[in-house]
């Protein structure tokens, strides 16, 4: 296997090249913060403040943490972001971050919002739209349905399935497919009972419907290796979304608490093994298999790089995709589209008030990761002096 160069992401010039010298300053001084998690829970706690009294401090987030990691408060809004991604060969995939309302007209509201959205995308050619089953249905149900206490001829499901497949023709119609996100472990089976349903319906000369695998659970490969199978005696293609997994701790601590044994991997180092394993395995049966990855491990992508050239596929290769969020890991984002690979930007966007919660995520995630805001503002900070010494 060839070896690709390690310093392959340390490009700031390439990384930065959308930002203006103001811009990344906003951003140095951002994540500064985020990497003493004692400024973060300061942020955190003005974030609640700002949700729970409706301070009118809408302006002070908009022009900081909200413009960094959201795309604007419309689709419209996000369309200059999009314009700015296209031109460095990255794909926007808009994803509305609102968390709404557990109810049949909240249900229906996702739902309609997301037919909104694969519109948009139709028209402006973006290939992907990710959805959450959690949004077209109550979690009470797809916790029932997935521990037997309720079965898939019930009313309830039979509703959310019906919603599911409207997106789904409407993401056909309009040439855009589809990600099911992985949720918490105890509605997972639902999820996936639901994402292989439609692959088979969906997925028969190409791959539209993806579902996502989470390798800090334990077994994860040992699923996609029995799936594949299923997938391949049922004649349809096989989507793979991978990530490492966002609900650790409420999955370890859900285990602690009915105790169950955890479904998590007891470390990262497994956790990253699981990962890089299923990406081997996926690229493996390429012929069958689709693979969209959502990481900023570094690591992880130059592993997927190096099989892509062992396996001499090409590097845009229209079954594997490289995926991160919008305001982080720009400089391997940047990096690939400019190599040529097919990359994904995920750029949340919605009013600022009802965005706070998944701001507040996004603080903590990088607070808490060990090392991925120090990366961001080491990254930022070279590059503001590369620019400096340019002077
Ligand atoms: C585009 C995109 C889409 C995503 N979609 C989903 C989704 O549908 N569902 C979902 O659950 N998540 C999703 N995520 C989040 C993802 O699962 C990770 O939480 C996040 O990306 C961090 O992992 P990493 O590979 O980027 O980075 P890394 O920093 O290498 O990994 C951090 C991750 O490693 C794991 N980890 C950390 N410490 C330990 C430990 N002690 N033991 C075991 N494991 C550990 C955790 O999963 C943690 O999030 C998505 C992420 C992206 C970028």
């Amino acid at each position: 296997m060839s070896k690709t160069n390690k310093n392959l992401f340390n490009n700031t010039k390439l990384a930065f090249s959308n930002k203006s010298d103001v811009e990344l300053k906003k951003a140095y001084f951002l994540f500064s913060i985020l990497d003493y998690s004692f400024l973060t829970k300061l942020g955190n706690f003005f974030l609640m403040l700002v949700l729970k009294m409706h301070l009118p401090l809408k302006k002070v987030i908009k022009k900081t943490i909200f413009n960094h990691f959201c795309g604007g408060e419309t689709l419209d809004e996000c369309k200059k972001t999009f314009q700015i991604l296209s031109k460095y060969n990255i794909f926007a995939m808009p994803e509305y971050s609102v968390e709404g309302e557990s109810t049949i007209k909240g249900f229906e509201n996702y739902k309609n919002d997301s037919i909104e959205i694969i519109n948009y995308l139709g028209q402006l050619k973006l290939p992907f739209i990710a959805i959450k089953c959690s949004g077209l249905v109550s979690l009470e149900t797809l916790e029932k349905v997935s521990n037997g206490e309720m079965t898939y001829s019930s009313l309830e499901y039979k509703n959310f399935y019906h919603r599911v497949n409207e997106l789904c023709e409407c993401a056909i119609n309009n040439n855009v497919k589809i990600l099911i996100d992985a949720e918490e472990s105890w509605i997972q089976k639902a999820i996936d009972d639901t994402a292989f349903n439609l692959m088979k319906k969906y997925n028969i000369k190409t791959v539209n419907i993806f579902l996502t695998y989470q390798c800090y659970k334990i077994d994860t490969l040992k699923n996609i290796e029995e799936n594949y199978k299923i997938s391949l005696s049922n004649n349809y293609k096989f989507g793979v979304k991978l990530v490492r997994g966002a609900y650790m701790e409420k999955e370890r601590s859900r285990a602690k608490e009915f105790n169950y044994s955890s479904p998590i991997h007891v470390s990262k180092k497994e956790t990253d093994n699981e990962f890089d394993n299923s990406v081997e395995y996926c690229i493996n049966k390429i012929d069958y298999i689709s693979l969209w990855i959502g990481s900023h491990n570094e690591k992880s992508c130059i592993k997927l790089i190096e099989l892509l050239n062992s396996k001499k596929l090409s590097k845009n290769d229209e079954r594997v995709w490289f995926s991160q969020l919008y305001g982080m890991s720009d400089n391997i984002s940047f990096t690939l589209a400019n190599l040529g690979y097919n990359v994904i930007k995920l750029i949340p966007f919605g009013p600022i008030e009802k965005t706070i919660p998944y701001l507040i995520r996004r603080a903590n995630e990088n607070s808490s990761v060990k090392g991925q805001s120090n990366r961001q503002y080491t990254l930022i900070k070279n590059e503001i002096n590369r620019r400096k010494d340019l002077n």
